[in-house]
């Protein structure tokens, strides 16, 4: 596959001997690559995992959150990154730009930077099933002028925070955590993270959760309107899982968590 600025991707199962073949032709036509790895895990691996780091997909990504008029309390957020700040209100999406546009009508679960925004099926199936630890905000799309419809779909809502990850967790980046309350500004630095918890940290778990830490990228002056907030990652059982893929909702990597003594 060839991307917008001309690089190419090529993707591989690291056991396929084209691999290694195509590393000896890149070292002799003297190429530059960068290689990204991702593990693939198989539905037992997934049943079996105390709780499941839920991965953002890019493709089902929509614009929306401060900028778009969802309301925040910042009592509790840090002044430096806003990481603490509590939505208050519906979640605004965008609904003007064509690609958005086309997100919310074909997507069954859209997402916006670490919220997850799941149609009403779904979220029928969630509270069916009776998941702990969820409940649903309403979704409003942002039209022309302003414009707020409320959309048939549903913010997935957990209040449950889990205590700060273990040491011991892989592929996580605190380059640019924040200096003020070391809590915000976590991001990624792997395709597949493994993220580690003690196991008395678990204790108290609910089906739905969220991380201590937020992760993305930040830009906060004190302005909602022009911000852009960091969010805590989605962490669940394989219940959660299991009725994703039960209604067919493709897209999403779901990573084990790794239990650790301390
Ligand atoms: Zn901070």
């Amino acid at each position: 596959m060839r991307d917008v600025h001309g690089d190419i991707y090529v993707t591989l199962y690291d056991n396929d001997p084209r691999l290694t073949l195509l590393r000896h032709l890149l070292l002799a036509y003297r190429v530059d690559w960068r290689e990204f790895g991702r593990d693939i895990f198989t539905d037992e691996e997934l049943d079996a995992a105390r709780l499941l780091l839920v991965t953002i997909p890019d493709e089902c990504m929509v614009f929306g959150g401060p900028r778009l008029g969802t309301q925040f309390d910042l009592t509790n957020a840090c002044r430096a990154c806003a990481t603490g700040a509590r939505q208050t209100s519906a979640l605004m999406l965008d609904s003007t730009d064509p690609e958005d546009v086309a997100k919310l009508e074909t997507c069954r679960v859209v997402t916006c930077y670490q919220e997850i925004v799941v149609d009403e099926q779904l979220a029928a199936a969630l509270v069916g099933a009776g998941v702990t630890g969820l409940s649903f905000r309403s979704v409003y799309a942002v039209r022309e002028s302003n414009r707020q419809v409320e959309l048939p779909r549903r913010q997935m809502w957990a209040e449950h925070a889990l205590p700060p990850m273990s040491p011991h967790s892989i592929g996580i980046n605190p380059r640019d955590v924040c200096a003020s309350c070391r809590r915000g500004g976590f991001y990624f630095s792997q395709l597949s993270p493994r993220l580690a918890y003690r196991a008395q940290d678990l204790t108290g778990a609910m089906d739905v959760n969220r991380t201590w830490e937020w992760y993305g990228y930040v830009k906060f002056n004190g302005d909602l309107s022009e911000a852009v907030l960091p969010g805590p990652a989605f962490l669940v059982t394989p219940k959660v899982w299991r009725i994703f893929r039960d209604e067919g909702v493709t897209g999403f990597d779901w990573l084990p968590i790794h239990v650790v003594d301390e």
